[in-house]
């Protein structure tokens, strides 16, 4: 017997957590952070407490109540009975939160199962950001423990587009998708009753399709009895966006204009990154970046395929922001942020004021403070490359971003294309596979994919669908 349970992802755009049960095998697709149900009741300041164990998140139905899954430090935490773990392991898509970062809390000695690429982009995302509770990913210091305690490292297997791996009952063909960040994967899961496929993020419109038509066309050929399909965009309106677009239209703004040019984008984007590197480029600039994404620059360039440049690159600038004492005092950064703050290439907000046809600015809304010491000249281009908002928080956030461009008088830009399918792309997906069982997820409109078949599941959060 086979069953699914969805403990995430359900009538919402990500957090999935995916439970495959075959005779006796049990894995996860997936253990992300649902940020629509996190918001839902947590904000700024009213967040989980790690005080509480994996309580706070098991109460308010961000993690599902499973006994054995969750580390032994956080269910003690928690007043609950400490098992041993009855899952076999997760199968992680891609690095993106909303599928990887409540790993964070599961039990050491329940393997991770991961691409090298998703490997390297956790390690940098770990190095770059300040130890919070769920980015605890490929290790975690036990609760209450003090700085500078060892970490426990997790089981971490590395897997390969098209080698196929055994998990208990199970067989798995891990196959490389394209989405808006490198080392993707949809899977497909060789159960006792059949084939399972589960298309993790995917799009058919980016920089390199034929990876997820290599899926799509695995995919149908195993005739699968269950398909689990991302639906993201399934009610947008259609568009006929590209990368190349995304070059072409900042090209253009940037060879139109001698002021400064701020460019707002996801650095975990490869081919944004690589785009913006290139337009910078082709007009004399320099990409300026900030201190942190130097912990990406540092592991995306070492793979040649991805054509990334590091950080210490004769085109690129390190953004060296004015922390603690406002002297860009060498004490002000701490770790690696030092290496990078005090490279031959980092400068700081007035300096790169000084050429402002010199750089394009890899800084986005979050690093407006840099503004201020500036003095960017009206005019002063700023392209928001991303997708717009879609929450209330974002929303919130966009009308001070607004703010922020009328104050400076700068010309606002939105030039983006979404690392997720297009409406008709996702539905000729479907009807291509033909599997015998839809279940839509990483979605608000999950019945769209009504008109394209019958054979569907409108999937409910923690209900078992044997299949
Ligand atoms: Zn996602
Ligand atoms: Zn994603």
């Amino acid at each position: 017997m086979t069953v699914l349970t969805f403990h995430g992802g359900v009538n919402e755009i990500g957090g999935n957590k995916i439970l495959l049960e075959d005779k006796d095998t049990k894995i996860f697709l997936d253990f992300g952070k649902g940020f629509t149900s996190l918001e839902k009741y947590f904000e700024e300041y009213l967040a989980p407490r790690s005080s509480n164990g994996i309580l706070d998140f098991i109460t308010m139905g961000l993690v599902p109540d499973i006994p054995g899954i969750y580390r032994d430090d956080l269910m003690f935490k928690a007043g609950r009975e400490i098992k041993e773990p009855e899952v076999g392991a997760v199968l992680v898509s891609h690095a993106h939160a909303d599928h990887v970062d409540y790993v964070s809390f599961l039990h050491r000695d329940i393997p991770i199962y991961m691409g090298q690429t998703t490997h390297n982009m956790i390690k940098a995302i770990q190095e770059r950001s300040s130890g919070a509770i769920d980015r605890e990913i490929l290790e975690f210091k036990l609760a209450g423990t003090k700085r500078g305690d060892p970490k426990i490292a997790r089981k971490i297997n590395e897997f390969r587009s098209g080698n196929k791996f055994e998990i208990g009952s199970l067989e798995i063909e891990p196959i490389h998708v394209d989405h808006s960040i490198p080392g993707a994967y949809g899977f497909i899961i060789y159960t006792s009753e059949g084939p399972v496929v589960y298309t993790g993020d995917l799009r058919r419109h980016g920089s390199q399709p034929q990876m997820t038509e290599e899926f799509v066309q695995k995919a149908k050929e195993v005739k699968p009895i269950a398909l689990i399909a991302e639906g993201t965009r399934i009610k947008d309106p259609p568009t006929n966006e590209n990368e190349q677009m995304v070059y072409d239209e900042s090209n253009k703004l940037t060879a139109d204009t001698s002021n400064l040019i701020f460019a707002d984008f996801n650095f975990k984007d490869v081919d944004r990154v690589r785009t913006f590197y290139n337009v910078a480029k082709a007009n004399n600039r320099k990409l300026v970046v900030k201190i942190r994404d130097c912990y990406f620059l540092k592991y995306m360039s070492q793979d040649p395929k991805l054509g990334i440049p590091n950080w210490d690159d004769e085109n690129i600038v390190i953004y060296k922001a004015k922390y603690r004492s406002g002297t860009y005092s060498d004490s002000d950064y701490y770790g690696e942020d030092r290496v990078f703050a005090t490279s031959p290439n980092a400068m700081t907000a007035s300096e790169i004021a000084k050429h402002p046809n010199k750089y394009i600015c890899a800084l986005g809304f979050f690093s407006f403070n840099a503004l201020i010491d500036m003095k960017p000249k009206p005019g002063t281009v700023y392209i928001h490359s991303a997708s717009e908002a879609y929450n209330e928080e974002q929303v919130l956030s966009t009308k001070r971003l607004h703010n922020w461009i009328e104050k400076f008088q700068m010309e606002h830009h939105q030039i983006h294309c979404s690392g997720h399918a297009k409406g008709t792309d996702l539905l000729n997906m479907v009807k291509e596979i033909d599997a015998k069982m839809l279940f839509p997820i990483h979605t608000e409109y999950p019945t769209e994919y009504v008109r394209v078949t019958n054979k569907i599941n409108i999937v409910e959060q923690g209900k078992r669908y044997e299949i």
